[in-house]
């Protein structure tokens, strides 16, 4: 437990994926006046730098967030609009045509919330190192009242903050996966929340790889937002493999990833249905390259 850092991960196709969907969520979540709590189970250490070691030893950026940035301008208003939102936000920790910070979901969403109608933001970390920096984060953006942030277990911190009192809440669970058990916990944590608090938005992000609990994740979670009879939605983004180059040993990394929302917001599914497909354009490698965008329950 532990090896993994996001730091090697930020601004990849994966965090594409997961970021574009949670400014929708919260563009969308952040229209009514009354409070909105984002609980982040597992948030990481907030801010990454797309130049400093880690990020340039794995260069996971270049397939993403980079890649967007360098397409976007020729595509002018072609461009879809949450990518182009997407693109926007990352872009106000960055002076312009410069990208050398990655805001991780907690800035993300404090970008998004609301101080004047009492928004709060509560975020979970384990990691030693990245617990303080995340931490020394939040400090340096002063972030003030609206952020809570404890170096805790968040599937188990969850428990203690549902309902929230607005009784709106959007919750991102995005382990790393790096222990088996996470697959189960977070459906026995969405189960458990589901019964807690049964109208909140939970996003699960997941990785697309060779492995029964992850292939199976996306079906179990379904299961049981259709048991509990709520509205799910399931979105797929894979870059696929890049083509072989003779005599080049180059690491594919992660192909592909997921995200699964249950109680969406209504915007959602019409947001990704015209992003994921551009996404595939400028972000696909090869072979394996596409997307999926499935809805049900309710
Ligand atoms: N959500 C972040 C973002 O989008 O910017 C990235 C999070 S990263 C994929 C997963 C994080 O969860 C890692 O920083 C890891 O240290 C942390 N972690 C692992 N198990 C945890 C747990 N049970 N509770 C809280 N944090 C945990």
């Amino acid at each position: 437990m532990f090896s993994y850092r996001h730091a090697f991960h930020a601004g990849n196709h994966a965090d594409v994926l997961k970021h574009l969907a949670l400014i929708a969520c919260l563009r969308h979540l952040t229209k009514k006046e009354t409070p909105l709590w984002v609980v982040d189970t597992h948030a990481g250490a907030g801010l990454y730098r797309l130049d400093g070691d880690q990020a340039a030893t794995s260069g996971e950026a270049a397939d993403g967030l980079l890649r967007l940035a360098e397409a976007a301008p020729a595509l002018g208003d072609t461009l879809d609009p949450a990518i182009a939102e997407y693109l926007a936000l990352v872009g106000q920790f960055n002076r312009p045509g410069q990208w050398r910070v990655y805001p991780g979901s907690p800035f993300v969403a404090h970008t998004l919330l609301r101080a004047e109608a009492r928004d709060k933001l509560k975020l979970f970390e384990l990691h030693p190192s990245d617990s303080k920096a995340l931490a020394g984060h939040i400090a340096q953006m002063e972030a003030g009242r609206m952020v809570g942030m404890e170096r805790k277990d968040g599937f188990e911190a969850l428990r203690s903050l549902l309902p929230p009192p607005s009784r709106r809440a959007l919750v991102l669970m995005d382990p790393s996966y790096e222990i088996k058990t996470d697959y189960a916990r977070v459906q026995a944590v969405l189960r458990e929340a589901l019964q807690r608090f049964a109208t909140g938005t939970y996003a699960i992000w997941y990785p697309v790889i060779p492995r029964p609990e992850a292939h199976e994740l996306p079906r179990k979670l379904k299961t049981l937002a259709n048991t509990a009879r709520k509205p799910w939605l399931h979105a797929t983004l894979a870059i696929g493999q890049a083509p072989a180059v003779p005599g080049e040993i180059r690491k594919q990394g992660l192909t592909a990833s997921g995200i699964f929302v249950v109680n969406p917001p209504h915007t959602l599914k019409p947001a990704l249905a015209s992003a994921l497909p551009q996404l595939v354009q400028l972000l696909g490698r090869g072979r394996g390259q596409g997307h999926v965008l499935e809805s049900g329950g309710g």
